[in-house]
This record gives structure tokens, sequence and C-alpha cells, in this order.
């Protein structure tokens, strides 16, 4: 079954590249839910209600994740294991390791804190006869927290929709596995003007079928297709750019509450020379790495680049 990739949205009529007053109220969006936020501790020092404000606590935690995608040996991936383990995390983050399923068992049992594991797929419903697949109850029976679902990889080689992606990040969720849901434009549609365009639709047929609660357990990942494995990272702009975008996009299409914690990451030749500055911009919440989380060291700086994020 090849399933075309859409990239027709109805969820937005956002323009392709953001004006510059957009820019500033998406940047600001975070800011407002902190100036929401020291509204209402006045308005309550004053003894007043503040039943009309929201104010928004989330984690606000970095998070890295290393997607280790079809690469890799039992002798190759206990090196890994051990480089990881032997790194020291210093900054406050949180950091997921997705080894291929052959090894996930492995991988689980050897490293340590604070390293959690995902899957870097699972099925769209209840398992039984899909060979090859795995399913979203086998994730959970195992013990494994998070599963990476809509890579551009399966999108573009196994033909996964969006709306196939929007179904399979709900079971998972239902099923309680965590989703890293990702999204991003290939080459093609960014020299189009439909970057946005078409991360909105990404994420629509997500909002689609998840509820307003599901989003404390997804974390958005944007990777162009065309930084993905080609050393062409986006610049520390053009990813900011699309973060703030994406954030605007679901203040309006889910709510300012999800919009402020939802935490994006971004993903595309991230490593340990250019994560710094990336992780400097606003609305980068960390990252996904794939060629460099084969490096245990490299991987490590990754994480604590944390530490210059704002
Ligand atoms: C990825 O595949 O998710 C990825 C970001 O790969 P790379 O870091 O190699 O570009």
């Amino acid at each position: 079954m090849m399933m075309s990739f859409n990239t027709t949205t109805t969820a937005s009529n956002a323009s392709c590249s953001l004006a510059s007053s957009q820019k500033t109220s998406v940047r600001g969006v975070r800011a407002n839910n902190k100036l929401r936020a020291q509204k209402h501790a006045i308005a309550r020092q004053n003894g007043r209600r503040a039943s009309s404000l929201v104010v928004c606590d989330g984690t606000g935690k970095f998070v890295v994740g290393g997607n280790w995608k079809c690469n890799g040996t039992i002798d190759s991936i206990d090196k890994l294991c051990a480089s990881l383990n032997s790194g020291k995390i210093t900054a406050d983050v949180e950091v997921i390791c997705a080894p291929p399923m052959v090894y996930i068992d492995r991988v689980q049992s050897k490293l340590k804190a604070p390293y959690q594991i995902a899957a870097q797929n699972c099925w769209v419903s209840k398992g039984g006869a899909f060979t090859g697949e795995v399913s979203a109850e086998m994730l959970k029976d195992a013990n494994i927290p998070w599963v990476i679902l809509g890579h551009s990889e399966r999108r573009s080689l196994c033909g996964e929709t969006n709306e196939f992606v929007g179904l399979k990040t709900k079971y998972a969720l239902d099923t309680g596995v965590k989703v890293v849901a990702c999204i991003g434009e290939s080459l093609a549609q960014r020299e189009a003007g439909d970057t946005l365009n078409v991360c909105f639709a990404q994420l629509k047929a997500i909002v689609d079928c998840v509820t307003e609660k599901d989003w404390e357990n997804i974390i958005i990942a944007y990777e162009p297709v065309w930084a993905i494995g080609t050393g062409k990272v986006a610049t520390p702009d053009q990813a900011q750019e699309v973060h703030a975008g994406v954030r605007k996009w679901m203040n309006e299409n889910v709510s300012a509450d999800v919009a402020s914690k939802v935490r994006i990451q971004y993903g595309g030749s991230v490593n340990a020379g250019n994560c710094d500055e990336l992780a400097t911009k606003p609305d980068i919440d960390g990252f996904l790495v794939g060629g460099a989380s084969l490096d245990g060291e490299a991987f490590v700086k990754i994480c604590n680049s944390a530490a210059h994020s704002k």
C-alpha cells in the first residue's frame, strides 16, 4: 500500500513564511504565559480571583533523543552503551535513546539513568497478523516508555500518510506509550514556500486524533527532510522560525496551555559543534539526533547543550 504524501492543509491559512509582526507574536507565546502567571500571582496577592488567566507551568525540560535507526551490531551497540554510561550528563535534560528493535532489550538492560528507551516505530492498532510489526501493547509490556512516530523515512520509504501517523499516535498514547511525533518538509516543499503548511497539515492529522490532555505525552520533533543525514543543518534562525510557527499554530488550533507546554525538538544534522547555538533559540526545546547519536561522546555533548537553552 503506497500512500501519497499529503501536502494540503485545511487547518490554517497561515502564510508560508512568517511576517515580522507574526514572528514577534510567536516569540511572545511563552513570554505572554509568563506574564499571565505573574499577573495571576499579583491578583492572588491582592486577594482577587484571576479566573480568566491561564497559568502555564510545563516541565520545560530540554529533551534530547537519539535515533539509532537501522544501525549497529551487538559489539558496536555494547560499545555505544558503555560510552554513553561513562559520559557525564551534567545539564538538566531528559534523554531518550531509540535502538533498533532487535537490540532494544539489550540496550534497556545496559543503559543507566538518565537514559530512557524509545522504539522507532509501532503498529497502528492492536497486534495480530501484521508480519514484521511491533504493537504498542508489546512496547508497554516490555516497559518501553516512548515511541518515535512519523519519521520522514517512514513517511517517504514506507508510505505512511499524515492520517496514518495521527492514528498511530492516538493508539500508542491510549496504550500508555508516549510519542515523539516527527514533522517536517522536503527540500522541494521548502523551496515552494510550503514549509509551514506542510508542518501544519502533519500536525493537524495528529490533532484530529488526540485529545488536549494527550499532549502531555507528546513531543513534537521538527525535522526538515533536507537536513536529515545530509550534514546540511537548518540555521538556528530557520529552525526557530518554524518552531515558533508551530507553537503559534498549536496556540490557535489546540490551546494556549498546550502551546506553551509542548516541547518541540529540532532534528537534522545536529552535532556536537552546532548544538549549543541551536539550543539558545527560545522555541527549541531539545533535539532529535540521528548520525551523531551513534557517537557516545558527541551525543553526551549534545545532551549537555541543554545548559545553553533559554
Ligand atoms: C533523524 O533521522 O532523526 C535525524 C535527525 O538524523 P541526522 O541527525 O543524522 O540528520
